[in-house]
């Protein structure tokens, strides 16, 4: 499955989705984890921290970039929000059933939403070229700048 992120996700049964996913990882998912994961999910694209930021203080003055960048670490460690790298940005998960072992990124360079895949072929072949060298990565990104469906249809 592949959906952008942004406003075509469901706030709500996301984040009743959210609650069961930390449930199980025996995580909290505290009040101001809570509010950062919605802000994300209602952004129409990815947020950087300092977004976050801005827009968290509106709903609590008191917060600083620790804050939000140990909200941010906690979605992630749960896999409810990803990091891409490239825009150091953050998008909500848009399929929490992924194995995550390896997750690919589509960034539209028109409409700035980013698709997460998940396409074991791709790491397995980065896994085997970097063995060929005698290379032992402990981490792959990759992420692809293009134009989405969508775009594309429309031009
Ligand atoms: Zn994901
Ligand atoms: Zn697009």
């Amino acid at each position: 499955m592949q959906v952008a992120s942004g406003g075509s996700v469901n706030t709500q049964q996301a984040l009743a989705e959210a609650e069961k996913i930390c449930e199980a990882n025996a995580a909290q998912l505290t009040e101001l984890r809570r509010a950062v994961l919605r802000l994300i999910l209602e952004a129409p694209g990815p947020l950087t921290a300092y977004q976050l930021l801005d827009q968290l203080k509106t709903i609590r003055k008191s917060a600083v970039p620790p804050t939000v960048y140990r909200a941010l670490d906690f979605l992630m460690e749960n896999r409810l929000v990803h990091k891409v790298e490239q825009l150091n940005a953050f998008i909500p998960c848009s399929d929490t059933q992924h194995d995550h072992q390896d997750v690919q990124f589509l960034i539209c360079e028109k409409c700035g939403t980013v698709a997460e895949i998940e396409d074991h072929a791709i790491s397995h072949a980065l896994a085997r070229a970097a063995a060929r060298q005698g290379f032992q990565p402990h981490k792959a990104v990759v992420e692809l700048d293009g134009t989405c469906a969508a775009c594309a249809a429309a031009q």
